[in-house]
């Protein structure tokens, strides 16, 4: 089923029902609808720009997009809500330095949706208890907080779904982590249009590059992440001396002693990292010393602590500005929230009937 099909079917922005905005509607008819969300957990890192707002400003400019602070996820992890105002207020502020226009995107709060909560629910009965126990993400965080095994974290890719497909969206620019959150949004869209109506388009996980990324930390254990593993993540927020430390800190060994060896997993991963930064000369150049084992770890981590700041700084910087203006986050917020509502409203009108849950 084609996205304009889906656009069709919005009494928002029906051309039947809304004659005069016909021909902008015929022009956005063409658009298929973005939608993603970040989790106000802690500070923003290179992996957050990478894998999901690198993206978001590109697409920005293509498509109808609909971009969250994932408020609501962070408290399956994150009961303690103290620090949630501050740390909305800088993923807002971080992502419009990083470029994301909220004139362009509707940027609001995952909480000020109310229609979230009763999608949510309606896809917890095409939920089942057994596939979400499976979900790598859910056996991740049993492991690391035992203590804090509740149905919220069961259920986590079911609301993310919920918030998908509240917007019927088509593409969701994410990292490589979401993968699998992503499979059950699909498996969840075609629950519900299998048994009641098709309503909804399959979402898939978007990145302009072949594949989805996923950003590795500075010493080659994992992923860089906002909680764990700080000292391995570049944050856009520290400042130019952290961010040329942390990069020094970078596992390497002695070098390659046989000409063109493989790259061993933590030295790939700093290769990885320059090519987000670097230029294709500079790349080229270590590439070529590794390959003729005459590689200096200690000359190419400078080099890449240099890029990086070069990168990180005026984020960081302008993010810092933003922050300083409250009353400007509060109307983006406000102005994102009344777009995601009217949406919202749109998409639930059919979700309700389609579902048999309309008497008269
Ligand atoms: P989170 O920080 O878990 O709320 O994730 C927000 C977005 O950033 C999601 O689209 C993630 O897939 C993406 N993301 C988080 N960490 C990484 C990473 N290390 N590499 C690539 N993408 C990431």
């Amino acid at each position: 089923m084609s996205a304009q099909f889906y656009y069709l079917r919005r009494p928002d922005i029906n051309p039947a029902i809304v004659g005069l905005r016909r021909l902008s509607i015929r022009k956005n008819m063409n658009k298929k609808i973005v939608m993603s969300g970040i989790r106000p957990t802690g500070f923003l890192h290179l992996g957050n720009y990478f894998g999901a707002i690198r993206n978001y400003v590109r697409l920005q400019e293509e498509f109808e997009c609909y971009f969250m602070v994932a408020d609501l996820h962070s408290l399956t992890t994150h009961p303690d809500t103290s620090e949630l105002k501050s740390n909305v207020h800088r993923v807002l502020a971080e992502n419009i330095a990083c470029g994301l226009d909220p004139e362009k995107a509707a940027f609001y709060c995952q909480s000020h949706i109310h229609e979230t909560g009763e999608l949510y629910l309606y896809l917890n009965m095409l939920a089942y208890k057994g596939e979400l126990e499976k979900t790598v993400t859910f056996k991740d965080k049993v492991r690391q907080s035992p203590d804090n095994v509740n149905a919220g974290l069961l259920t986590y890719p079911v609301l993310q779904a919920a918030d998908i497909v509240l917007h019927r969206a088509s593409y969701v620019p994410v990292g490589k982590d979401q993968e699998q959150h992503l499979e059950m949004a699909r498996t969840y869209v075609n629950r519900f249009n299998h048994r009641y109506k098709e309503v909804f388009p399959e979402p898939i996980a978007f990145n302009y590059s072949e594949e989805l990324i996923k950003v590795p930390s500075l010493d080659g254990t994992g992923k860089m992440s906002k909680s764990e593993n700080q000292m391995a993540t570049l944050y856009l927020a520290d400042d130019d001396d952290t961010i040329r430390k942390k990069v020094m800190k970078a596992k390497t060994d002695g070098g390659p002693t046989e000409i063109n060896s493989i790259k061993p997993d933590f030295i790939a991963n700093i290769f990885q990292l320059m090519k987000l930064v670097s230029s294709d000369e500079v790349i080229a150049k270590f590439d070529a010393d590794f390959n003729n084992c005459t590689i200096r770890y200690g000359d190419m981590k400078k080099q890449l602590g240099e890029d990086m700041v070069k990168f990180i700084s005026p984020i960081r910087q302008k993010a810092t500005d933003i922050l300083t203006n409250e009353e400007y986050l509060k109307e983006v917020m406000e102005k994102g929230a009344a777009k995601a509502r009217r949406s919202a409203a749109a998409t639930m009108e059919i979700v309700r009937e389609a579902m048999g849950l309309k008497y008269f």
